[in-house]
């Protein structure tokens, strides 16, 4: 045999007796250096560990902390310093964001308040851009949560709802439109008016007579009575002068974007809120599936007649 036919050597440069075997311990020699190496890096992602429990015992990641400079880094981990820096900073702007997000609530912000309301907490670096905040901005908590939090409340009782303008169209008469976006989940508004039961509702309407523009709203109360909102007149009279969004809202079953729910407040008043069903862009009208029908929402049978 040549040397060109010699394909497996051993460490001594000599001929090998045995390839397959030889072949079997190189296997074996690789498996154990892969290993090896796994090993090291979990060990250095302990440190890694260690080191980051080390510098937030010295500097807890606070909203007002200042972020730890490189000198304290540097003692605690020379090897880690620029990714202990890193990690910190990045846990306090994650406890920033959240901390803007419960403040402003379930609704979106402007981008202008925001803007301010940063600019107020005085915090001179690692400061969390407005402009992103909202980029980023998404309803937060069960729709429950949402309806708990005391600006949903405020809300329905001042019936401020922001981001909905009234427009009038010569054909259709009025609607409400979007003046910015709203996420799927989200809620737009509420359908406000006077409550009253179902059967104070239909007595009213057989009074005013069933024409076009009369609006009640029947529904069931999450405590299963047939209940209505009467919003026959044009303004209510806990808000007069004003025209309520919610009996506004245009009908389509094609391009429906809301979807109303029933729901009763802790004082037992009881609500109609209109949730987005998909993300709505600003100028989007906003429509819902008038009529008579039973449908389920979050678990809850309701029937809804629209007259
Ligand atoms: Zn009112």
């Amino acid at each position: 045999m040549g040397p060109k036919r010699d394909f497996f050597i051993s460490s001594a440069s000599g001929r090998i007796h045995n390839p397959p075997n030889d072949l079997q311990r190189l296997h074996i020699s690789i498996a154990r250096s892969a290993a090896q190496q796994k090993a090291e890096t979990t060990d250095l992602q302990m440190d890694l560990e260690a080191a980051y429990n080390r510098l937030v015992e010295r500097r807890p990641v606070t909203l007002e902390g200042e972020a730890p400079d490189m000198a304290l880094c540097t003692d605690i981990s020379p090897n880690f310093q620029r990714r202990l820096y890193e990690r910190w900073v990045k846990a306090q702007m994650k406890l920033r964001k959240l901390h803007i997000h419960l403040h402003f609530g379930p609704l979106l912000p402007s981008e202008e308040k925001v803007s301010k309301w940063i600019s107020d907490q005085g915090w001179r670096s690692n400061t969390p851009s407005a402009a992103q905040f909202i980029t980023e901005w998404k309803p937060h908590g069960s729709v429950d949560t949402a309806l708990d939090a005391k600006q949903i409340r405020r809300l329905t009782r001042t019936q401020r709802w922001k981001g909905l303008v009234v427009t009038e169209d010569g054909g259709k008469g009025k609607g409400v439109v979007a003046t910015r976006r709203f996420l799927a989940g989200e809620v737009v508004c509420d359908y406000h008016g006077q409550v009253v039961t179902a059967s104070e509702g239909h007595s009213t309407r057989s009074t005013v007579g069933v024409e076009d523009g009369i609006h009640m709203f029947f529904f069931e109360n999450m405590n299963g009575k047939a209940m209505c909102i009467d919003t026959h007149s044009p303004c209510c009279k806990c808000h007069p002068g004003r025209q309520t969004f919610g009996r506004l809202i245009n009908h389509s079953r094609k391009r429906c974007n809301l979807r109303p729910r029933a729901y009763t407040l802790q004082n037992e008043e009881d609500i109609i809120i209109f949730l987005a069903t998909k993300n709505i862009k600003e100028n989007e009208e906003l429509l819902f599936v008038y009529g008579v029908e039973r449908r389920s929402f979050v678990g809850k049978a309701l029937d809804l007649l629209w007259v």
